[in-house]
């Protein structure tokens, strides 16, 4: 089981992603953690992303998709995984059915704007900016949002839509539902 979590930045994909990583016992690849750690390696790479990063636009797809591929390949992955903030445009989903790699189900973490903004407002990282946030939204609606459509009319995804404005207790429990193959109502 390789699931997606999509959402806007600020839907709690992160905080769930951890949640149910523990629970399920399957790692988290995570392409906004990875980043963040190159850059904080300070090497010219690293550098350069931060810029991109910190101005809220997304970094190449070429070197995300090769992150992903790279991580994905190893050993902790053979029983899955959870992908959080990637894929991120419809190239990025598409070159991961060109290396190959499955993904199933996935789950679009739906919250609307005005709740974004505050949870961003609170959180305070480098591109939590009011500015940034705003262009970062922009970029999802832009480029991630048709991924919305392009999996739900994949009939071998199961795609499942979850109210993410309730509490991270009640969001957490609805899914570990969906993922329980013990459930009717299992999408996996
Ligand atoms: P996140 O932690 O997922 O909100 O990601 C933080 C930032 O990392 C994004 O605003 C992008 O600049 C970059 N990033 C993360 N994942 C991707 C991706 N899949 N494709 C391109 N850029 C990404």
């Amino acid at each position: 089981m390789r699931i997606v979590l999509l959402g806007p930045p600020g839907a709690g994909k992160g905080t769930q992603a951890d949640l149910l990583c523990r629970t399920l016992g399957i790692p988290k690849i995570s392409t906004g953690d990875m980043l963040r750690a190159e850059c904080a390696s300070e090497s010219s790479r690293g550098k350069e992303l931060k810029k991109i990063m910190d101005s809220g636009q997304l970094v190449s797809d070429e070197l995300v998709t090769e992150m992903v591929s790279e991580r994905i390949s190893k050993p902790d992955c053979d029983n899955g995984c959870l992908l959080d903030g990637y894929p991120r445009t419809v190239l990025q989903a598409n070159n991961l059915q060109k290396v190959g790699i499955k993904v199933n189900p996935v789950i679009f973490l739906d919250v609307d704007d005005k709740s974004i903004i505050d949870r961003l407002a609170e959180r305070g990282r480098d591109d939590d900016q009011p500015d940034v946030v705003k262009r970062r939204l922009q970029v999802y609606r832009e480029q991630t949002e048709p991924l919305i459509e392009l999996y739900k009319t994949q009939a071998e995804i199961n795609f499942v839509t979850i109210d993410g404005e309730r509490s991270v207790e009640e969001i957490q429990e609805e899914l570990l539902k969906i993922l329980d193959p013990k459930e009717e109502a299992s999408a996996c």
